[in-house]
């Protein structure tokens, strides 16, 4: 079985969602995008990582946040879906349906991508202040709660102030996120840095169930954070990106960026899904069951 024949109600560049009234099936396909395309190949396993892998986390953070996750068992499964439980076994998560706020929860807690760009034209990246003589990848003097909008599909996600974030969701809220934001990223940072990975940056989204502040979405994957390994970091250069890189190299040098990607080789593609399973591993210090 390597799909499944019902229709979803929504789809990201990577998930399927079906809409199941107070509840969410959400399910991580093996589709991976580089460059903004979906591209036609999939990697075997790497949705099953995600999921996983954010199960993981919302167990360890579970004494900070509350989390959407209502089951990840296949005898949870809701009857229309049972014909499809190999495919989705390890790779759906029934969970409670949120009010989502409308903002992503950046943390930064080292300088790179749009956080760096923004500091090299102003000093500065969400209109926080920063020291003099920052660099590629530096590390922060402290985390920072850098919010975004959420594009709509096709548009960019846009930096904002904590001040523009107030304006959409209220000070409170605004303030809770920030706080939760800060919270859970140190928690899992020092985890993670036990583990032999700095976590660079990451997303999280939050949600309101039954006037409750819920962690949702999917958290702290190699697709929502740039994960590093610690033994090569060097503060100064862009450092490889965990997952994607043979996926961009290979793209780089193969593609003039006209028209849509090519076909992956064979070995991008293993490789690709190794380097996932390897991050699913490194992270949880257990072997993935595939
Ligand atoms: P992409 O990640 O491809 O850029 P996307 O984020 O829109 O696009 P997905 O991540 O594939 O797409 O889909 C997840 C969607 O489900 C997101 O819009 C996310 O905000 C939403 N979502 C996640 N958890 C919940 C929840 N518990 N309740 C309601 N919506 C949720
Ligand atoms: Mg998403």
């Amino acid at each position: 079985m390597s799909g499944i024949e019902l229709k979803p109600d929504a789809q990201g560049k990577v998930r399927d969602l079906y809409d199941l009234g107070d509840k969410l099936l959400l399910v991580a396909t093996d589709r991976i995008s580089a460059f903004d395309y979906v591209l036609e190949d999939e990697i075997p396993y790497k949705g099953k990582v995600l999921t996983q892998l954010s199960r993981f986390w919302f167990d360890l953070l579970a004494d900070i946040v509350d989390n959407h996750v209502i089951s990840t068992d296949v005898a949870d499964l809701p009857d229309e879906f049972k014909p499809y439980e190999e495919y989705l076994d390890g790779r759906f998560m029934l969970v409670r349906k949120a009010q989502m706020y409308p903002v992503e929860c950046i943390v930064r807690g080292y300088l790179t991508g749009s956080g760096l760009a923004s500091y090299r034209k102003n000093g500065t990246v969400c209109g926080i202040q920063l020291p003099e003589g920052l660099t590629e990848s530096s590390k922060l003097p402290t985390a920072l709660f850098t919010p975004s909008t959420k594009a709509e599909i096709g548009g960019h996600d846009e930096n904002i102030s904590f001040d523009t974030t107030v304006d959409l969701v209220g000070e409170q809220a605004a303030t809770t996120l920030r706080d939760l934001t800060l919270a859970v990223y140190e928690k899992a940072a020092d985890h993670a840095a036990q583990q032999g990975i700095i976590i660079a940056d990451t997303k999280f989204e939050f949600g309101v169930v039954d006037g409750k502040v819920i962690l949702a979405d999917e958290v702290l994957t190699p697709d929502s954070s740039r994960f590093w390994a610690a033994a090569t970091y060097r503060e100064g250069e862009v450092q490889p990106s965990f997952d994607k890189q043979f996926v961009r190299n290979w793209l780089n040098a193969n593609w003039d960026r006209s028209g849509n990607p090519p076909h992956l080789p064979e070995d991008v593609v293993q490789k690709t899904s190794e380097k996932y399973i390897q991050a699913y591993e490194l992270i949880t210090g257990t072997s993935f069951q595939k």
